[in-house]
């Protein structure tokens, strides 16, 4: 897990990554460890803060998953969270006092390349990661959507059909997210061939080097991906469309049969510009910080207007 002090301008104060611990499924604490892991983070981190002398305002944390966000509940299938009260830990772990904001990794990232990354100056645009799974952050006429904490599941919609459409760890068939992340790439070359490929990044050398499965299989990622963002296009008229992610690093090997796929199908939507997302890795954990520090803002505001 990547954790941070951030001050109120935005600027990192200290960053670090800890191990997140190993879940196995069959040994099932739900989740607890990697509860526990969390809970310590923070407290430390507090500490750190205080030692170093500043202030802990509040904690911004994003996990992936569904965020009940009326609730602060998390479900998160590799976490082996299911309905966990992560938002009531939490606070009680830090105590009170301190505001305490609960988000989806995603959103977090977006909400981060909205307001210091490749999505700045926007107010309709997508933050799209193609990572070991997918989800998007929507920012709809300024806002980031979070739909009570269930919105932006891009990835888990239909846009493979018949024969084809695998089963989706969610449940459903022919998810987005079982053809174009990164881990979809690696396991259907590996499908394809026989082959056992060291992830995404062994398949787009295989690309480079003229592999005909590589190819295809590259191919159909980019095909969903056309329709998916075709859709959101339709829907919510995005100005900008950041891609993130491991695959972004295709760069444009990516960007640009994405962009030619848009532009040909489009016909009176208005057409958005795609590029790379800026912020990298560090997304998620600066946008958790970000929306923390929204959060002491707005009970400022509160309380100066009574
Ligand atoms: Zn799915």
């Amino acid at each position: 897990m990547k954790c941070g002090l951030v001050a109120a301008d935005g600027a990192v104060l200290h960053r670090e990554t800890r191990p997140t611990p190993r879940t196995v499924p069959d040994r099932n604490d739900g989740g607890r460890a990697v509860l526990d892991a969390l809970l310590e983070t923070v407290v430390e981190l507090g500490q750190k803060a205080a030692a170093d002398g500043h202030t802990v305002r509040a904690v911004g944390v994003v996990v992936p998953g569904i965020i009940d966000a009326e609730h602060g509940t998390v479900s998160a299938e590799n976490l082996l969270w299911v309905g966990t009260p992560v938002l009531a830990e939490l606070q009680a772990a830090v105590g009170p006092g301190r505001q305490v904001v609960l988000a989806h990794d995603v959103r977090g990232g977006g909400y981060a390349e909205l307001r210091q990354g490749a999505l700045k100056g926007t107010t309709n645009s997508l933050f799209l990661p193609l990572g070991t799974g997918i989800a998007a952050a929507m920012v709809v006429d300024g806002s980031l959507v979070s739909g009570d904490g269930y919105a932006g599941e891009l990835g888990h919609t239909r846009f493979v059909h018949g024969q084809a459409a695998e089963l989706c760890a969610c449940g459903q068939y022919g998810c987005l997210e079982t053809v174009a992340s990164a881990a979809a790439l690696a396991r259907r070359y590996g499908v394809r061939t026989g082959r056992v490929v060291d992830g995404a990044r062994e398949v787009l050398e295989l690309l480079a080097e003229g592999d005909a499965d590589a190819a295809i299989v590259w191919e159909e990622a980019l095909a969903a991906l056309v329709d998916a963002l075709v859709l959101y296009t339709t829907l919510v008229a995005p100005t900008r469309i950041a891609i993130g992610g491991g695959l972004v690093g295709a760069g444009e090997t990516l960007l640009a049969p994405l962009r030619a796929g848009l532009h040909e199908r489009l016909t009176f939507q208005r057409e958005p510009e795609i590029v790379a997302a800026v912020l990298g890795e560090d997304a998620g954990c600066l946008g958790a910080a970000l929306m923390a520090w929204d959060r002491v803002t707005l009970d400022e505001s509160g309380e100066q207007g009574g």
